[in-house]
């Protein structure tokens, strides 16, 4: 039997020249709909898996920062965006006031047939900032106005 903390998931950039690992069991995994996501992931929402800092680490040939862009967020000092210097591709959200490191489902590795493994461990389990939501979505799971538990659900089909 494996125990919830060996359990390691892994990713990279388009390019790969950056990759990441992170391992354990995360705190959260959502769909953000929140304008920060939208804007920056040029998408309607974003599958976000978060992991206290210490559960994450880079896995691309050191000196890791060479390889890496890390731009703050003005509006939320202590928001950062870690992006590939090569591809571009954005591959981490960083919040140091709660030392909280989120990877995005995108870009997590993929088996032979396109899926990741241990999917169920990963998936999203609540839509969080769904007021601001670019398109409607009904899949049974909880939609927060902010972040579950923490906010108004506003709907659950
Ligand atoms: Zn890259
Ligand atoms: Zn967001």
């Amino acid at each position: 039997m494996t125990s919830e903390s060996s359990e390691t998931y892994r990713g990279f950039c388009h390019c790969k020249a950056v990759s990441w690992a992170v391992s354990g069991k995360p705190l959260r995994r959502v769909f953000c709909h929140c304008t920060l996501c939208q804007r920056l992931h040029g998408a309607p929402f974003v599958h976000a898996i978060q992991y206290p800092n210490s559960q994450f680490r880079w896995t691309h040939a050191g000196p890791h920062e060479d390889h890496i862009e890390r731009f703050n967020i003005p509006e939320k000092p202590w928001k950062y965006r870690v992006r590939c210097k090569k591809c571009g591709v954005m591959v981490v959200g960083e919040n140091t006031k709660i030392d909280v490191l989120g990877v995005f489902g995108g870009g997590m590795e993929r088996d032979g047939d396109g899926n990741v493994k241990d999917w169920d461990k990963v998936k999203a389990t609540d839509h969080i900032f769904y007021d601001t939501r670019l398109m409607d979505v009904h899949d049974g799971l909880p939609k927060w106005e902010g972040y579950p538990e923490q906010s108004k659900l506003l709907s659950s089909t």
